[in-house]
């Protein structure tokens, strides 16, 4: 998969991308991230990329210009026509079901903002505006690390095991189940005993029902559109309802 970046600090970039698993994605192929500086598609000396907001108002605003000119570039330097993306708080909410979507594209070209956010015309460049959440981030640029950074790890052959990616929190609807490494006792704190029985079909079992019964506690609303059967539906349901009438008392 490749990626193109359009930011006004590719600096930003470097020690992230260079490291752990997306450094080793990126290294073996399986991802390749271009970064470019939007101040390459200025043309005043002082490289400006944004200006006062008509109307007035506080801070400054995105010039459309240079991200016009950037985006018709970028597009051009590679042969698959990219899926583009506006970066912004007021986007589409990014959760596992889209990052499933966009790691299955060929190309993704994203677009981050700064200063009070882009001129309003440049949002007709996009594809999609996603946010990475309801809160309000100084810049698009660690909105696209987490893109990046999520969907890479969906790439075939970025993760060590690859049903890393299918036991996880969100693959089917589900929070993941608690996890535990060794020691088998700390601070006398013990581990369930079925994890240590060697009994993969009673561990699986296990790790199912404390999946459900974790998103139950945890986040009540995935449970409605999560992958469930009629059992775990009703106990589902009945966990939720319990901690409903607790909370109220
Ligand atoms: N004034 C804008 C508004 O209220 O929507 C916010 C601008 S923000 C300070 C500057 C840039 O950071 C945005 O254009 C966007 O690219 C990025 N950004 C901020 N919060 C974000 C979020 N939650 N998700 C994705 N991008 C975000």
């Amino acid at each position: 998969m490749r990626v193109d970046v359009i930011t006004v600090v590719p600096g930003m970039y470097p020690e992230v991308l260079g490291t752990s698993i997306l450094g080793r994605a990126i290294a073996t192929g399986a991802l390749d991230v271009s970064v470019h500086d939007l101040r390459d598609w200025t043309d005043d000396r002082h490289r400006t990329t944004d200006d006062y907001p008509f109307g007035g108002g506080p801070g400054m605003v995105m010039k459309p210009e240079p991200v016009f000119r950037a985006v018709g570039s970028v597009r051009d330097m590679h042969p698959a026509r990219p899926r583009v993306v506006l970066v912004c708080p007021q986007g589409r909410p990014l959760d596992q079901g889209l990052v499933r979507e966009l790691a299955t594209e060929e190309r993704l070209l994203l677009i981050c903002g700064r200063y009070e956010g882009f001129d309003e015309r440049i949002r007709t460049l996009a594809d999609d505006e996603i946010s990475i959440g309801d809160y309000v981030l100084t810049g698009g640029d660690l909105a696209a690390l987490v893109v990046i950074d999520a969907v890479a790890r969906l790439q075939p052959g970025v993760l060590g095991h690859e049903d890393s990616a299918h036991d996880e929190s969100f693959s089917e609807g589900l929070l993941e189940y608690p996890q535990y490494t060794r020691p088998a006792e700390f601070n006398g704190m013990g581990v369930p005993e079925v994890l240590l029985s060697g009994d993969h079909a009673r561990i699986a079992r296990w790790r199912r029902a404390a999946a459900v019964e974790r998103t139950a506690i945890r986040r009540p609303d995935l449970i409605e559109s999560a992958d469930l059967d009629e059992d775990e539906r009703a106990h589902a349901r009945t966990i939720i309802e319990e901690r409903k009438r607790t909370q109220d008392d």
